[in-house]
């Protein structure tokens, strides 16, 4: 693999950046592979690039309908942290914050990690005390985090009105090292080091069967054909149920739609991310200046990536009155990704009822922050059996009643 380095670059500008190689290979698929990922999206990359480096396993093919990265990898909004509540959350979130953190230099990529803090206002009292609830779990569990009071938030953030017209604020679960990233090269920078490793990523090949034989699965039908596997894993967020039912099994998941906008640029005036849960919106500032707005999740199930456009109304909303000074910017555009939601918002990470078939599903509205760490428990999973990140998050808490609850930490879309 070519490096990229200031040495590689100062030698292309001299050749009219002629002579960069492909970062990935497109090839056809063969008829078999050890392991197949359904879904190149960002956990889809992760585990397969995990497989690699840390089991040495590269008989490897990761299938995509459609563009890596073409999936929600490549339409939130970019927001990193661990500030969750649950002990096993913290476990999974809190490695991934970190493999983040050297994220750029392990894949030799740029993913522009930004750690620049994110804060979480309290809005009301009920907010104020899980806040400093989850603040005090943080700090058992090593997550470094503080509940701040008003003024702190307006020295951290001076365009928030902290007054509010409905809900002043009253303070902000802060998280100093939390951040953002650059969503398509974390995909980009995942597809380049496994293709490197001798992987074959499919695009434009849609999986529309899972074979099996005696109970165990044997691979895959695909619009490129039949492809054989001994292991199977099932990465594909939004159309999880679609590939469940391929597969045999149910998943108590939904799919809906979630939306996210930017404005035009404007000059900095924002330098960490805020989410404000009550009024519902969240909002952080790109590096081209565009600000970078989310809101809600449809209330309906559907497959559709728009979303409806009452949302797009009352997030526009909730954030004019947190922050006065947008209320004159133009929005550029708009879009959507189908988020895939559990009844207690947190993932699977699970065999399934078919042997040698894994799902990583479920992360809902909250899932790019969690990718290098849940490649990792999904790779372990699918390598060795078990990975004591994912164990808690198995399909069979939801038959034994074991639910890891985190509807505060993930309320809002994000
Ligand atoms: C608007 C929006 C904002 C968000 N904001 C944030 C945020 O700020 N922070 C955060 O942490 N998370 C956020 N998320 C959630 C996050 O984007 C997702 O949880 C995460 O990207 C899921 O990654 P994935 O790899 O599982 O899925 P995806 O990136 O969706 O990848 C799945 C892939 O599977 C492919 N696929 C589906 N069916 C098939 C098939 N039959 N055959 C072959 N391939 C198939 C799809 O084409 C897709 O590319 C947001 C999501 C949205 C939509």
């Amino acid at each position: 693999m070519q490096r990229y380095s200031v040495f590689a670059l100062a030698r292309q500008a001299f050749r009219n950046h002629e002579g960069w190689e492909r970062a990935w290979r497109s090839p056809e698929p063969k008829r078999r592979y050890d392991t197949i990922i359904v879904g190149a999206g960002g956990h889809g990359l992760a585990t397969a690039y995990w497989l690699g480096r840390n089991f040495g396993i590269t008989n490897v093919a990761v299938i995509e309908k459609g563009w890596l990265g073409g999936g929600n990898t490549g339409r939130n909004t970019t927001i990193i942290r661990s500030n969750y509540l649950q002990d096993a959350s913290a476990g999974i979130y809190e490695k991934s914050r970190s493999l983040y953190e050297t994220m750029s230099q392990d894949l030799n990529y740029n993913v522009m990690y930004s750690p620049r803090g994110v804060m979480m206002l309290a809005q009301t009292e009920h907010e104020v005390r899980g806040y400093r609830r989850t603040a005090h779990a943080n700090a058992l569990q090593g997550v470094e985090t503080q509940f701040v009071g008003p003024e702190r938030v307006k020295e951290l953030c001076p365009i928030i009105n902290i007054e509010g017209p409905r809900y002043p604020v009253l303070g902000a679960l802060w998280q100093p090292r939390a951040g953002t990233a650059r969503h398509d090269a974390v995909a980009w920078g995942y597809a380049r080091a496994c293709s490197d490793m001798g992987m074959d990523i499919i695009q434009k090949c849609e999986v529309t069967g899972v074979r099996s034989e005696g109970g165990k699965v044997t691979g895959v039908s695909t619009t490129k054909g039949e492809i054989d596997c001994d292991r199977l894993g099932i990465v594909v967020a939004g159309n999880s149920g679609v590939l469940a039912d391929m597969a045999g099994f149910r998943l108590p998941i939904e799919s809906v739609a979630l939306q996210a906008l930017v404005s035009e640029p404007i000059k900095p005036c924002m330098d960490v991310v805020v989410m404000a849960n009550t009024v519902h919106g969240y909002m952080s500032q790109s590096d081209k200046g565009e600000m970078v707005i989310g809101g809600g999740a449809d209330g309906y199930n559907n497959y559709t990536q728009r979303g409806s456009f009452h949302h797009i109304e009352e997030t526009v909303r909730a954030l004019v009155e947190t922050f006065p000074m947008i209320s004159r910017l133009k929005m550029l555009r708009q879009w959507g990704g189908i988020v895939d939601m559990t009844g207690d918002r947190s993932p699977i990470i699970s065999k399934t009822p078919l042997e040698g078939c894994y799902i990583n599903a479920g992360w809902g509205t909250g899932g790019f922050k969690a990718i290098p760490g849940s490649g990792w428990a999904m790779a372990e999973l699918m390598a060795k059996g078990h990975s004591p990140l994912a164990d808690d998050f198995s399909l069979d808490r939801f038959r034994e009643g074991r639910f890891i609850d985190e509807s505060v930490a993930a309320g809002v879309a994000h």
